[in-house]
Order: C-alpha cells, then structure tokens, then sequence
C-alpha cells in the first residue's frame, strides 16, 4: 500500500509539471489527479497553485466525492469531476485535466472535434465529444452531463469542455497524460485545416 502510494505521488508530480512546462495550463487552472491503487481515494491539486508548483508538501489527498482526507489546503474545485470519474468508470487510474488553446478554440467552434491524426485515431474510434457546461467549473448538473456522456459513449477516453479545456483519463497517467498531449495536437491540426479550408474556399470540409 505505501508502495503504492508513493509511485503515485511521483506519478503525479511528475505528470503536473509536465502539463505545466508543455503549457497546456495557465496561471493556476487545470488540474491532475491519480486515484491511489485499491483504495476510495485520490491524490489532486489544492486551489490556488500552478501546475508547476504541485509538490509533495502541497498535494492533497481526497475521497472521491471531493472531500478533504489530508493535506492542508483546500483541494481543487474540479473534485467532483475528478471523483465522478473514477465513481463511474472503476478502471480509471489517472485523469488529466487543462486549459490548452486549441482545444478550448475547437471546444468553442464546433459540435465535437473529428479524429485528424493517425496517433488520435489509435486513441478513440469516434470524435472527441464537446460539453457545452454552463458553470466555470464542473458541478452536480455539469457532472450529470458528464456522466451522461460515459454512459453514451462506452468508448470515450476523453472530452473537451466549452470555454474551457480538455479531459482526458485512462487507467495509468502515462497514458492519461501522453492522449492529453495528443488531443491537443489534433486540435491543432484540425483547427488550422479548418482554416486553410476556409481560405480555399474549395468547399471540402463543409461539415465541419
Ligand atoms: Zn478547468
């Protein structure tokens, strides 16, 4: 068990600062977390701190209905999301959650985000889903449309949020972290074929 636990906390850190250095999050939004193997509790980000900053003095440890079990900061207001995943979906390891630019602009622009690259298409076989979220963060209603969209789609191992970010889990961090990673890639690339399209004005593409 402590074993365990401390490959997740390195797990963890390691991956938070990453997110942070490959700026998929600004200032102190996005949020980490891994679920400590055979157990009900999680290791996430406390409010108010970059990604860059997580360290083994700030990290916190919380049940999966967001509540505070260690740690002397308050845990981050995404818990619910966090928990609700793991609730739902028991072999969830690790879910990666930020703020990168071109998945928000996608988010924003369209229904949901077709697979574009080869690498994404060996992630998932259908579009990435959009949740149009009403709140800056994900509540009790948000995490009736997340849960929603589990039950929908067996095979989602991601989603993007409107005016806001990505999410992406998986039953390690390495893989939760690594489908982060490439979401935003095809977000990239989707985003400026649109545009080159757009300029074109060839036409192909109009259903996006
Ligand atoms: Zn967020």
């Amino acid at each position: 068990m402590y074993m365990e636990f401390l490959k997740a906390k390195n797990e963890y850190i390691a991956a938070s600062r990453r997110a942070f250095a490959c700026g998929l999050a600004a200032g102190s939004v996005g949020n980490l977390s891994i679920r400590i193997p055979s157990t009900q509790l999680m290791i996430v980000k406390p409010s108010g701190i970059t990604l860059g900053e997580v360290d083994e003095t700030n990290l916190v440890i919380a049940d999966l209905f967001g509540n505070l079990v260690e740690g002397k900061a308050k845990p981050t207001k995404e818990t619910l999301l966090h928990g609700g995943l793991y609730r739902n979906r028991p072999q969830i390891g690790a879910v990666v959650h930020v703020h990168p630019v071109y998945s928000i602009m996608c988010a924003n622009c369209f229904e949901e985000m077709p697979l574009v690259t080869k690498q994404m298409k060996q992630i998932t076989s259908r579009p990435v889903p959009i949740l149009k979220i009403k709140h800056n963060t994900v509540d009790e209603a948000g995490m009736r449309q997340v849960e929603a969209l589990l039950k929908d789609r067996p095979e989602a191992c991601c989603f993007l949020l409107e005016e806001h970010g990505l999410v992406s889990f998986a039953a390690t961090m390495q893989d939760a972290q690594n489908n982060a990673e490439l979401i935003e890639e095809n977000a990239r690339v989707f985003w400026e074929m649109a545009k080159a399209v757009r300029t074109s004005g060839s036409g192909q593409g109009e259903s996006w």
